[in-house]
């Protein structure tokens, strides 16, 4: 039995989402006629309480294209030192929108509205003019952590008094509302624009969607075309995602309970110098300085449990919907031998 804690993209559909899928009623998407794209992007936008939604083929590219509207050549995002769009996008920002990124050293991924208005360029025209600022929730490489919804407030407030844009990417966002049950439409009301991933814990096999108004949006389409996103009959992806919205949101509070008891399961083990705190299906934990982290990462893969390295002795488990009892129970059994 292969454990699969890489991350949680590596869900395959269940039978009954791929049921969903075989059923869809499909059109040429390019033709804005795939009667399931739509009806995702319309279900998503009403969760939102916005006015339009975009179907992509990956997070990445809803971000980009989110960048995209909200920019300029030349201008400046801020955002946190962690950020995906920083971090993980091979410099997307910059290379699909000539922006620079101001980075905030947060916490965990998030920061304070007071550290929005120190990273606000002056108006003078030799500084890059700051036109976005971009929030992570839950964050990755965060470790899973939940923003505070009264500072997403206070940062919304920086953002309209300075006229910058504020945008969301929320590849889980689903994972920070089950936890801490503030609501998708009060994070419509706050952003401009927001991202969610329905391949992560939602388990699609592709898909993020992009949303805000309309005049935020009006471009959205082309600047999707330029990136080569469009899709054709698309609706076969769109149906996993209506599926995975109407039944997989409510269990990630099972994937939680899961990275916790593995978080507790790993604070007992020799190597292990401490584990970062767990709101979500996100473990990060850190050796001892005399451990040996590709080891470690190689003794679990001879045991058929895999995980990943973020390097500086720090490693990284997500739990997900192909994680099972089953598994689960084996791999504590594992950890509570010590012996790794
Ligand atoms: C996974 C992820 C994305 C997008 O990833 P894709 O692999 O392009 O779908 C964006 N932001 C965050 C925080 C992510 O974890």
């Amino acid at each position: 039995m292969k454990i699969d804690l890489r991350s949680d993209t590596v869900t395959k559909p269940t039978k009954d989402m791929l049921e969903a899928m075989m059923a869809a009623q499909v059109g040429d998407d390019v033709f804005r006629e795939d009667e399931t794209v739509n009806l995702l992007e319309e279900k998503v936008a009403q969760l939102f309480g916005k006015e339009s939604a975009l179907f992509f083929p990956s997070g990445t590219m809803a971000n980009q294209t989110a960048i995209k509207l909200h920019t300029n050549p030349g201008e400046q995002v801020i955002c946190d030192k962690y950020a995906h769009i920083y971090n993980y996008e091979s410099g997307g920002a910059s290379f699909n929108s000539g922006v620079s990124c101001k980075l905030i050293d947060g916490e965990r991924g998030m920061f304070k509205a007071e550290q929005v208005l120190e990273a606000i360029n002056p108006e003078d025209y030799y500084y890059s003019k700051t036109s976005l600022v971009a929030l992570e929730n839950t964050t990755n490489k965060g470790g899973g952590a939940c923003w505070d919804f009264e500072e997403i407030l206070k940062i919304r407030q920086v953002c309209a008094e300075n006229g910058l844009g504020l945008h969301l990417d929320g590849a889980r966002l689903w994972n920070a509302i089950v936890e801490t049950n503030d609501s998708l439409d009060q994070y419509g009301k706050v952003f401009d624009t927001i991202s969610v991933c329905l391949s992560k814990g939602l388990g699609c096999p592709v898909g993020s969607v992009l949303v805000g108004n309309a005049d935020i949006m009006k471009d959205a389409l082309r600047i999707r075309k330029i990136f080569g996103g469009n899709m054709r009959q698309g609706g076969y992806l769109a149906a996993a995602g209506i599926y995975a919205l109407d039944h997989h949101i409510d269990r990630l509070k099972e994937d939680y309970k899961k990275a916790k008891e593995i978080g507790e399961a790993l604070a007992k083990l020799n190597q292990v110098k401490s584990v970062e705190p767990i709101e979500t299906n996100i473990v990060i934990f850190e050796l001892h300085d005399d451990a040996d982290d590709k080891a470690f990462v190689q003794k679990l893969a001879a045991q058929n449990v895999f995980i990943i390295s973020m390097g500086n002795k720090k490693l990284r488990m997500v739990t997900h919907l192909d994680y099972s009892d089953t598994m689960h129970n084996k791999f504590i059994e594992l950890l509570k031998l010590n012996k790794l």
